[in-house]
């Protein structure tokens, strides 16, 4: 069983039009794989043709974590990033972890600081209850307590006491469960 063979695709995306052709009433662009969104050139949009129309701007994206439209740098910025990521589901993760505010960027930039990332995220589970009773079992929590008092352990104060310190999200599939982030 493969979690990736089922997963749908992530690669980031952008919808790159001529914004000349859109003054004028026609929609004229295509989609491109985010990281190659620099190398688009008005020429590419006008059937290879010299053209007047210089602007060209990113319409649409998918598979990239903030709504707004974009330049074509942003978008090829945002390609650059999330393509460090190759792991689908893991990708995933960096978007949730973005589009929840909670997360730190890289430098002077928008984008997130992966280094951290992978330092805050904690995994799938099916529930913030499982991320937790699995924390405990490998800090030891309940080892050396025997297990007639352990039953009496209080997980539900527990629990919520972990929740300062660590966020999920909503995974976009609900049978992955949630991501767990150790909370910025
Ligand atoms: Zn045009």
């Amino acid at each position: 069983m493969s979690i990736r063979s089922t997963h749908r695709d992530t690669t980031p995306k952008a919808w790159i039009g001529c914004l000349t052709c859109y003054n004028e009433g026609v929609l004229n662009g295509h989609w491109y794989d985010a990281v190659d969104a620099g190398d688009v050139t008005p020429k590419d949009l006008h059937h290879g043709r010299e053209t007047s129309h210089e602007e060209l701007w990113v319409f649409d994206h998918e598979n990239i974590p903030v709504r707004d439209e974009m330049d074509q740098v942003t978008a090829a910025g945002w390609g650059n990033v999330l393509s460090q990521v190759d792991d689908d589901l893991e990708r995933e993760a960096l978007c949730a972890w973005v589009e929840s505010g909670d997360y730190i960027v890289d430098g002077e930039t928008d984008y997130p600081s992966l280094l951290f990332f992978r330092d805050a995220y904690q995994g799938h589970w099916v529930d913030f209850d499982e991320f937790a009773r699995s924390l405990a079992a490998d800090m030891g929590l309940l080892d050396d307590v025997p297990e007639h008092i352990a039953r009496y352990f209080g997980w539900e104060s527990w629990i919520s006491d972990l929740r300062f310190d660590y966020r999920e999200e909503t995974t976009p599939v609900d049978r992955y469960g949630v991501f767990v982030f150790r909370a910025v």
